[in-house]
């Protein structure tokens, strides 16, 4: 009987190019006797596939199921066509760049133990070299300066492969095959060691020795890294840290901790399986865990803070340090305050210079700055906190198809942007606070690569309600179609990209501030909400900004306008002055002269600064939701069962539902007086604010038909308060969606706006 042969032609989408899926492809197909080709195009990887019926079915199934480990198949499909006659082989075929790019750009992953068994075997000849990695590791997204992703389109351009390396690179059995950043200390990037004047001291393996006698004195040495520059200190030298924190300007913020391994890092925190996962994981997160009782750390590491932020080496270079030093290392991003971290050599020489005692820097460029990525352990998910480093930008699935190419400029604090095409979204990098020059010019060239990285021509631009954010005030001035969303509402809408629900939703979206559709600041908000719209049904009463954005780094003025709303303004005056002699003046200000005089918020951010003011914590803070954490510290030391309810009143405006938190806050001063202790209160304050949330959350849903409740929001990165909503919606019956994967703060809101952009079918 005659063989029959099938050909077919095979489109695989997703996370393809540059994780050794052609290699892989390659090999399954010689393995199953087949012939074809397989090459990287701009929508992913084209195989093409001839043979047996039973094996070419089977490489299709092992696409999808046994695909590389850094790959993420979306799609395998195939069309049938006609056998050709006369190919003898399989083959691996360059690259074509002739149309708009589409293939996502995978991220930037950790060492593999393969690479990191060579870096450690004195026999291989990648033994001790820094710049190790293979089709499974390395870095990515930070190098790709254009797609499809081949050397000459990545800041490797400059590095021509020795023979051996060009072997490997060529070889499609070798796991360097066509491994894009493959180098050797032959041919590849070196590391440099400089001394504060900038002189070069020493290089290679020399300069590795140069750090780490450099560290262990406790200086502070910058250190060039994947997505930028960290500032590195002994973790344990009290004297080297305590200088960090001086020489970077830094307030209270808690430094991030390199660890060497899990070992490590179970030494300094409580662990859970999924923190210890995502530590390991090749994303490389810092992840946020409870800090172990009388772990030996400078006190200057987190001061004031339950929780430590680590993660373990994710380089080479990392882990040849980490092997020497053998203790925690302070891995702070390479910044002064706030400002953008640096990952360019000159910029990093000229800012970092002045702070350090040493820089090792290589000469392989950084073309895209990551900041690590941040994940909190809560003890019931993984929280994502900043999604950058090893998470971006790896695409999100929309919901639906995009019925236009959108670019999302984000909103103004935690910025970053996002765009969204087919039925992709994907969101940038981490690019910080706006209001930095240096952090807005870096807003500016990332909205253009992105677009250019993914193929994006932009027929809207979406952008938040706030005419004063530098980012609306972009994407008014592009010649796109601006395409406005309301903040919460785009923050519930990146609560349901998260979880791919395209239905309507009662979405409770607790945050700081953000600009409300009647142009008041909003911030406790409650609205049935889908990627069409959304509708206002209720929110947190409003109170009184004293001294507007002041009432932001200065807690007591929320506290005063609280107690005025729940005592009266006597009451709020005598408070006062046990508070801040300054209270007369603001209280004149924004009180006596009645509710135009201040700004309105009916931000829930706003009521646990205040809360956290009148227990003492906090009367000022240096970063956002400062007081807002060390409450929920607070509260962590007692049990949910023990906490008390304090009553919270309902109310209507205009149609609207309004929680009314003011005869909480008598309690809140009513058990002061009594000298109940500050936890009890703490603890107690979640629970009523969060019972009452879920309480108005399910009626609403209810009311309109609705059986998922959306959380979002800055708020709601405490995992207390959360967990408590949570617990109340689920007890009435309710689907909740809680974050995993995007942040509920404002690095959300990209990916809010870009999807409500995409999908929305009414228009803006
Ligand atoms: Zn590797
Ligand atoms: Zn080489």
């Amino acid at each position: 009987m005659r063989q029959l042969i099938e050909r077919r032609r095979v489109r695989v989408t997703g996370t393809v190019q540059g994780v050794g899926f052609r290699p892989f492809v390659f090999r399954e197909a010689v393995a199953l006797g087949l012939v074809g080709f397989v090459f990287n195009d701009s929508d992913g990887v084209l195989v093409e596939v001839e043979g047996e019926p039973d094996k070419v079915a089977q490489l299709c199934r092992l696409l999808s199921d046994a695909a590389p480990p850094l790959a993420r198949v979306t799609s395998v499909s195939w069309d049938e066509m006609a056998p050709t006659s006369g190919e003898e082989r399989f083959r691996i075929i360059e690259s074509s760049s002739s149309r708009v790019p589409n293939a996502a750009v995978s991220v930037d992953s950790a060492t593999c133990d393969e690479c990191l068994s060579e870096v450690d075997d004195p026999g291989s000849r990648r033994h001790g070299y820094p710049f190790t990695n293979c089709t499974n590791c390395g870095p990515r997204y930070t190098i790709i300066l254009s797609v499809p992703y081949d050397r000459p389109a990545t800041t490797m351009a400059g590095f021509e492969m020795c023979p051996e390396c060009q072997a490997e690179y060529d070889d499609p059995a070798d796991r360097r095959f066509h491994a894009q950043p493959n180098a050797c200390a032959v041919c590849g990037p070196r590391i440099v060691f400089y001394d504060c004047a900038g002189h070069r001291i020493a290089e290679a393996e020399s300069a590795l020795f140069e750090l780490v006698k450099a560290l262990r004195r406790g200086d502070i040495v910058a250190v060039k890294g994947i997505g930028g520059y960290h500032l590195a200190a002994d973790a344990t030298n009290h004297g080297a840290v305590a200088e960090l924190r001086r020489r970077k300007a830094r307030d209270d913020k808690p430094f991030a901790l390199m660890v060497a391994d899990v070992e490590m890092a179970r030494s300094l925190c409580v662990l859970d399986p999924k923190a210890e996962a995502a530590l390991g994981s090749v994303a490389r997160p810092i992840v946020l865990a409870p800090r172990r009782p009388g772990c030996t750390l400078a006190a200057g590491v987190a001061p004031g803070l339950a929780d430590l932020g680590l993660m373990i080496a994710y380089t080479p270079l990392h882990h040849l340090l980490m092997a020497e030093m053998a203790r925690p290392l302070v891995m702070s991003s390479g910044n002064i305050s706030d400002d953008p971290i640096a990952h360019l050599d000159d910029d990093a020489f000229s800012r970092l210079g002045p702070m350090v005692d040493g820089v090792l820097a290589h000469d392989r460029p950084i073309h895209i700055r990551c900041d690590d990525s941040v994940v909190r352990a809560t003890g019931r998910r993984l929280q994502m906190v900043r999604r950058s480093r090893g998470y971006a930008p790896e695409a999100l699935a929309l919901p639906g198809a995009a019925a236009r190419q959108v670019l999302a400029v984000g909103a103004e604090l935690k910025n970053t942007i996002a765009v969204a095409k087919d039925s992709q979204l994907v969101c940038s990098h981490h690019i910080g606070d706006l209001e930095h020059l240096a952090t807005y010019e870096a807003f500016l060239q990332a909205t253009v690569h992105l677009c250019r990285l993914f193929g994006v021509e932009p027929e809207v631009v979406a952008h938040d309600l706030h005419p004063e954010y530098l980012s609306t005030k972009h994407a008014l001035e592009l010649d796109f179609e601006p395409w406005p969303v309301q903040h919460h509402h785009a923050h519930i809408a990146s609560c349901l990209v998260e979880h791919g629900h395209n239905e309507t939703v009662l979405g409770i979206a607790f945050d700081g501030l953000g600009y409300g559709a009647d142009a008041t600041m909003w911030g406790g908000e409650f609205l049935v909400a889908d990627f069409d719209g959304f509708e206002r049904v209720g929110h947190l009463r409003q109170a009184a900004m004293p001294g507007g954005a002041a009432a932001i780094r200065e807690p007591w003025r929320m506290a005063l306008s609280w107690v005025a709303l729940a005592l009266g303004e006597d009451a709020a005056a005598r408070l006062g002055e046990t508070l801040d002699n300054r209270w007369n003046q603001v209280l004149a200000l924004a009180l006596a002269a009645g509710d135009q005089a201040a700004v309105q918020t009916s931000s829930v951010g706003r009521l646990f600064d205040a809360v956290a003011a009148l227990l003492g914590l906090r009367s000022r803070v240096t970063y956002e939701g400062q007081a807002a954490i060390e409450l929920e510290r607070l509260a962590r030391s007692v049990p949910r069962e023990a906490a008390r309810i304090y009553p919270v009143e309902l109310s209507e405006n205009g149609g609207l539902e309004v929680l009314d938190p003011s005869p909480l806050i008598a309690m809140v001063l009513e058990e002061l007086r009594a000298g109940v202790n500050r936890p009890l209160i703490a603890a107690s304050f979640h629970e009523s604010l969060g019972r009452a949330a879920a309480d108005l959350g399910a009626r609403l849903a209810r009311r309109h038909g609705l059986d998922t409740v959306a959380l979002s929001g800055g708020v709601f990165q405490n995992a207390r308060f959360s967990d408590t909503v949570e617990d109340a919606l689920v007890a009435e019956g309710l689907t909740v969606l809680v974050h995993e994967s995007v942040p509920p703060n404002d690095g959300g809101i990209s990916i809010g706006q870009a999807a409500i952009a995409a999908l929305g079918t009414r228009g803006p």
